[in-house]
């Protein structure tokens, strides 16, 4: 069969639950992930053939890829801050916003290397594993209650990066930010970081149904009676464990930028501010040691 008419056959078949162009890259991504041709292979050889062999995989994906899994399920991986991430249908495929707050946070850093850093509801690891790769010298632990988030961040492989780097991998930590941060005694950390749930159930009516049906619910949503459950913890958390002169940067619903920031004002955190994502919504609080 020929490259072309596949890519062809297979976008018309995601176009009922994509739009016709991210139809068209997710069969772009497929292919070259699996036969590594390139974006433009169908264009520049009309007359390319995707093997025989390669066919039977390729099917099986898109049979899954139809049904709604999203393609970083279905390719096992998602590139996050230029580094590739094991994904599996455990933990949230990492969302390009959550780059700022990597960036954000690298330059809360301000070069100092000796830096310990928690990211509190952590899954796949990747602000984990960005923070340890970014900043060399950090000491970085991730907490997460799930046990396949725990396996999926423990298991991303990054060895040939922490050698060229020389940076530590992170610690990964099973526990729950709704409970006291008890087993922490006395650490404190320079940086805490969250991409905590933050979706209110009633807004699951405007969400894709790749995402609804195929991510991990516990990784999205909260209740809407109490949509800042989490925020509280991380407050409760930051109180604790954030170093004097510590910085807390978290993801939050852009809904709720006012009621979040207030939150951690409440509780007397200094300097909360809130960070604008691309598209100039309220996407993340910083906050800075509680106020002397
Ligand atoms: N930003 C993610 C989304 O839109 C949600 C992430 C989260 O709940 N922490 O799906």
């Amino acid at each position: 069969m020929f490259l072309r008419d596949f890519l062809k056959e297979g976008s018309a078949r995601l176009e009922s639950l994509y739009p016709a162009p991210e139809a068209m890259n997710i069969m772009l991504m497929l292919c070259q992930e699996r036969i590594g041709t390139s974006r433009y292979t169908h264009i520049v050889e009309p007359g390319y053939s995707v093997a025989e062999e390669a066919l039977g995989q390729l099917t099986a994906d898109l049979d899954m890829l139809s049904s709604g899994e999203p393609v970083q399920y279905v390719l096992g991986y998602s590139e996050f801050c230029g580094l590739r991430f094991k994904v599996g249908p455990g933990v949230l495929i990492p969302r390009p916003e959550t780059e700022i707050l990597c960036q954000e946070a690298i330059k809360a850093c301000g070069g100092a290397r000796d830096i310990r850093i928690l990211d509190l509801c952590t899954g796949s690891g990747c602000i984990a594993w960005t923070m340890a790769l970014k900043v060399p010298g950090a000491t970085v632990v991730g907490v997460d209650l799930s046990d396949e988030a725990h396996s999926i961040a423990t298991s991303q492989d990054f060895s040939k990066e922490l050698e060229e780097s020389g940076a530590k991998a992170p610690v990964f930590v099973k526990a729950d930010v709704l409970d006291d941060p008890s087993s922490f005694g006395d650490s404190l950390f320079d940086l805490i970081l969250s991409n905590p749930p933050y979706i209110k159930e009633s807004e699951k009516a405007f969400m894709r149904t790749n995402v609804l049906d195929h991510e991990p619910s516990l990784a999205l949503f909260v209740p809407d009676e109490d949509p800042l459950l989490f925020y509280r913890a991380i407050a409760r958390w930051s109180g604790m464990l954030l170093a004097p002169g510590g910085t807390g940067i978290t993801e939050i619903n852009e809904l709720l930028g006012v009621e979040t920031r207030d939150l951690f004002s409440r509780q007397g955190f200094a300097e909360v501010s809130i960070i604008k994502d691309f598209y100039d919504k309220d996407r993340f609080v910083r906050y800075s040691g509680i106020a002397l």
